[in-house]
């Protein structure tokens, strides 16, 4: 590429406005550019020149730091690569004719028909897959069915019945482009557009394949076996790299996104790592104390102590038997909530000695007694 000062070659001052320099660079293209100097064998490195120094000059942060670093530390950073920094040169020309100009003139062939005919990766693919809290909690392997682009066995993806051959592209001749001489206030510009026969992959296959019509995959229903680790939670992702479709021309395949939904408990509601329950006890069990058996999610009965005295609406903590943390062992805790069951039927026996109770309770207890005289006292005051 040139070595000469890129100031120089456009001729403007180092302190030349944006303006400027594109005045300048405007006025050299339309002298050198090659199409209008066919004559001239040097008329094209000399637009390369002009064009090149204008890609670094016309991009203020190249600018800077071509003015810092000066020629030769620059041209590392330049070439087949930087021409496609997005500028617009031409003000109003569309990216892809600035990229045909480009691919003409700084050899960039090779680019754009890797764009169209190098390997591509397989599309991503996503799942939802629903689960149980117990088999969120604990894990689980699931078997799904899933479909899928896979590629093509019998012609292991090149699209082309196996014995036959991959021919050159006789609309193009294997370059996978078609090229169109049109008319710009700069002269006659070469229009690249892809080849419609090969959509410019340069070949064609002479005998498609007979299996997938020559489009070297092939949809299938794979079986796929996802292991749910321990502790995944509603909401989260499992990653399965490389089970997505199949790339093309070699390319490798996406990735498989599992999308865990779980759906709601009848005991349990969970958050985080904390699994919530409630417990029905008796009006006894929570006035005298009691040890209560309690669920737990892993199926198993857990003794609970409740202290005498209980009110409805306690939670107690039991340690360990909540969820697996995901990353790093340890579970997280049960949180029972007791709920004292007032009961509706009773016997002549169970009245008779409730009412003994309130008896050896005395007839008003005095927190009842309390409540009542404060609602007094709140509607007292306020009828004045
Ligand atoms: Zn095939
Ligand atoms: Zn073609």
């Amino acid at each position: 590429m040139a070595s000469r000062d890129y100031y120089e070659i456009l001729g403007v001052s180092r302190n030349a406005t944006e303006q400027e320099i594109k005045k300048a660079y405007r006025t050299l293209a339309r002298k050198y550019h090659p199409d209008v100097n066919k004559d001239d064998p040097n008329a094209e490195e000399k637009f390369k020149e002009i064009s090149e120094a204008y890609r670094v000059l016309s991009d203020p942060e190249l600018r800077a730091r071509y003015d810092q670093l000066g020629h030769a530390a620059f041209e590392q950073a330049t070439g087949q690569g930087g021409a496609q920094g997005g500028f617009d040169p031409f003000g109003g020309f569309g990216f892809d004719d600035l990229d045909d100009i480009f691919d003409m003139f700084f050899g960039g062939r090779g680019r754009r028909r890797s764009r169209h005919t190098g390997p591509q990766r397989g599309a991503d693919l996503e799942y939802e897959l629903d689960l149980s809290l117990e088999e969120a909690v604990f894990g689980t392997t699931v078997t799904i069915e899933l479909p899928r682009e896979e590629t093509c066995r019998r012609c292991m993806g090149s699209g082309s019945e196996p014995g036959t051959d991959v021919i050159t592209c006789p609309q193009c001749r294997g370059t996978g482009e078609v090229r169109q001489a049109r008319q710009t206030p700069f002269g006659s510009f070469v229009n690249v557009t892809v080849c419609p026969r090969c959509r410019g992959e340069g070949r064609v296959v002479e005998t498609p394949c007979s299996q997938c019509m020559g489009r070297g995959r092939e949809r299938k229903v794979r079986r796929i076996d996802v292991r749910v680790p321990p502790g995944v939670d509603h909401g989260q992702r499992i990653t399965l790299s490389g089970e997505g479709e199949a790339g093309l021309r070699g390319g490798p395949p996406g990735d498989l996104y599992i999308y865990v939904t779980v759906r709601p408990h009848e005991l349990f509601h969970r958050e985080g790592t904390t699994l919530y329950c409630e417990v029905p006890i008796t009006f006894t069990q929570a006035a005298m104390g009691a040890e209560i058996e309690v669920p737990t999610l892993d199926g198993k009965k857990a003794t609970l102590r409740i202290p005498e005295g209980t009110q409805t609406g306690t939670t107690f903590r039991m340690r360990g038997l909540g969820v697996p943390h995901l990353r790093g062992g340890g579970r997280g805790d049960q949180i029972v909530r007791v709920r004292v069951v007032t009961p509706t039927k009773l016997t002549p026996k169970q009245r008779e000695a409730l009412v003994q109770l309130a008896k050896a309770a005395g007839e008003d207890p005095p927190e009842v007694r309390n409540f009542f005289e404060r609602v007094r006292d709140a509607f007292g005051g306020r009828n004045g």
